[in-house]
C-alpha cells in the first residue's frame, strides 16, 4: 500500500469503501517543492477554520463544522444523476448539497470536500465571491496519469479540495497523538468515522507507519 521513493499511493475512489482500484504513480517531473507547499498552506487554512469555530478536536462532523463556519447543508437529488455534491455561495453565506449516497463514509467527505473548495476556490481575500462549484464522482477522484507533468488548474483545484477534506476528518495531529496512542487501524477508523483505507493511507502518508513493529 506505501509506495516507497517517488511513489505515492493516488488517492482514488476505493478510498472511501467504493471499488474502484487505485494505484501508484511516480511524482519525478511534477512540481513537488510547490505542491507540498500549498498542501501546507491548505493544511494549515483548515486548523485555523477549525480554531476558528472551537471544534479542532474529535470526532469531526463535516456538518458541524460547515454549520458552524455559516454553510448549510442539504441533502439533493440532482436531475443529472452524476453529480455528488456542490457549493454555491452567496451574499457570503454558503449552501452544500449532498446527494444522500449510501456510504456514511462518502458523504462526510463530499461535504468535507465541498467546504475545501468554499475557503480555496470561492475565496478572494477574506471575501467568499458569489459562485458555486459542482461536483461529479469522477472530478472528485480525478487521477492524474502516470506521465503528466505539471496538472490542470481545474484537476489541481479537486486535488486541493482532497487535501482540505482529508484534513478535516484527519487532522494530522490527532492522527499522530491517536497513533502514538493505539497504532490500530481498525479502532482509529471508527474514531475517525472513515475507512480502514483512509485512515491507513493517512498514516502511511504520515510516515507513521513502521514496519519493525508491524505497523
Ligand atoms: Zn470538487
Amino acid at each position: 500500500m506505501v509506495g516507497g521513493g517517488g511513489n505515492f499511493a493516488v488517492f482514488s475512489y476505493n478510498w472511501l469503501g467504493g471499488n474502484v482500484g487505485g494505484g501508484e504513480f511516480d511524482w519525478r517531473g511534477t512540481d513537488m517543492i510547490g505542491e507540498q507547499q500549498r498542501r501546507v498552506e491548505v493544511e494549515c487554512r483548515v486548523r485555523k477554520e477549525l480554531e476558528r469555530v472551537g471544534l479542532y478536536r474529535l470526532p469531526v462532523n463535516p456538518i458541524q463544522v460547515a454549520n458552524r463556519l455559516g454553510i448549510s447543508v442539504e441533502y439533493a437529488k440532482f436531475p443529472d444523476g452524476s453529480t455528488t455534491g456542490m457549493i454555491a455561495a452567496k451574499g457570503g453565506g454558503g449552501r452544500i448539497f449532498a446527494a444522500k449516497l449510501d456510504l456514511p463514509y462518502r458523504l462526510r467527505f463530499t461535504i468535507a470536500h465541498e467546504i475545501g473548495h468554499y475557503f480555496l476556490h470561492l475565496m478572494e481575500g477574506n471575501v467568499i465571491k458569489d459562485g458555486e462549484v459542482r461536483d461529479r464522482l469522477i472530478d472528485m477522484f480525478l487521477e492524474r496519469e502516470p506521465s503528466a507533468g505539471l496538472v490542470s488548474e481545474e484537476l489541481m483545484r479537486e486535488i486541493e479540495a482532497n487535501w482540505f477534506a482529508t484534513e478535516l476528518l484527519m487532522p494530522m495531529e490527532f492522527v499522530r497523538e491517536e497513533w502514538a496512542r493505539n497504532p490500530n487501524i481498525p479502532s482509529l477508523a471508527r474514531m475517525f468515522g472513515v475507512t480502514e483505507e483512509a485512515i491507513g493511507y493517512r498514516v502511511a502518508d504520515l510516515n507513521l507507519w513502521d514496519p519493525a513493529n508491524g505497523g
